[in-house]
């Protein structure tokens, strides 16, 4: 056997005990529990390590979060909310792009989807159980309307038409977090992945050959899933009204605000919306939620690309007309 061949045959022994496996990690970002799975195979193009990829999501999670964080001082969002009231605020290219499918969506939902719901919204506190006056809320009400951010493309600014508006992107930023961290793994070329942050759930592909099953929770028990939905190459969004909240002679206020009236939003418990686009289905799980069984379906119906599971006050599960022709579900 001349060199060469034995050379061979030992390469390829290696080849073969190339790694390929799962990895999983769990940390804490944007006030909630994040979650990432993938499929590793070292012989398949990817040049980073299980632990890289785990510390690029991790710092893009958290890099969103510095920058749209109502609660950050130094936010880029928080920026917005202390000048936009008096003058234009030039925005990075990324905030003025969720900024404006903020805008399209409160424009589709009829402004049940509306970022300028913050206005009331920051006086409200679940962990202290704290909740605005009425009188407070009529006030603040004025202020609720997403006309009143005026987004300039050119010049790449926000400003606000009235001094008392403020902004918040909780309902939509996770959702855009999960879209990027899954970009940027499929960039790096893994082909099978689940990247979540609270109720918002992304996959890339499948789980190798069978799909991934994600649960939407219980909404009165926390340890249990209502339903588990096998699903690929989709992302899942759940908004509900038991996780942040409180209860006041019987009232529960959480954090969902029908922008209409500044209360929370009462009709359902639970809406989960399942679609491709990760920042939709997170913004319109919390629109589904404001409008509330009837008109909420409607809306899903209306829109091609996305289905609904909604759990109304009584406990009962409906599910749009997508996935009722589903029947592995
Ligand atoms: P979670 O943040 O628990 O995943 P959602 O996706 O439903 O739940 O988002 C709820 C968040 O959306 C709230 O914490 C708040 O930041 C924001 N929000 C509440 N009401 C509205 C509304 N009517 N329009 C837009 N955003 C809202
Ligand atoms: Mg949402």
């Amino acid at each position: 056997m001349s060199k060469r061949i034995i050379f061979t045959t030992i390469l390829l022994l290696f080849t073969d005990t190339v790694s390929a496996e799962w990895f999983s990690n769990n940390f804490k970002v944007m006030g909630t529990q994040a979650h990432i799975e993938f499929w590793l195979d070292e012989s398949a193009k990817v040049n980073s390590t299980s632990q890289q990829l785990i510390v690029l999501v991790q710092e893009e999670m958290h890099r969103i979060d510095r920058a749209m964080s109502p609660y950050k001082t130094t936010s880029e969002l928080s920026l917005v909310n202390s000048k936009a009231g008096t003058q234009a605020v030039v925005i990075t290219s990324e905030l003025f792009e969720l900024l404006n499918e903020s805008q399209k969506i409160a424009e589709l939902s009829d402004g049940a989807f509306d970022i300028t719901y913050a206005s009331v919204g920051y006086q409200y506190d679940y962990r202290k159980k704290q909740k605005p006056s009425q009188a407070s809320i009529e006030r603040a009400l004025k202020a609720i309307d997403y006309h009143a951010v005026i987004l300039d493309r050119a010049k790449s600014t926000v400003r606000f038409s009235h001094s008392d508006v403020k902004i918040d992107l909780g309902g939509i930023a996770k959702g855009y977090a999960v879209k990027r961290c899954l970009e940027l793994l499929k960039i790096a070329g893994i082909k099978h992945a689940l990247v979540s942050a609270g109720g918002d759930t992304g996959l890339l592909g499948d789980r190798r050959g069978r799909p991934w099953y994600v649960g939407i929770k219980h909404p009165r028990a926390e340890e249990k899933t209502a339903v588990k939905l096998p699903l690929s190459n989709e992302s899942i969004s759940t908004s509900g009204d038991y996780e942040r909240y409180f209860i006041e002679d019987g009232v529960r206020y959480h954090h969902i605000i029908n922008p209409k009236t500044g209360d929370s939003a009462r009709k359902v418990v639970s809406v989960s919306i399942i679609g491709k686009d990760s920042t939709y289905v997170d913004a319109l799980s919390t629109t589904v939620f404001v409008k509330g069984l009837q008109e909420g379906m409607a809306f899903i119906e209306q829109l091609p690309d996305y289905e609904a599971i909604i759990i109304d006050n009584q406990q009962t599960l409906h599910v749009s007309k997508g996935l009722q022709r589903n029947k592995s579900l």
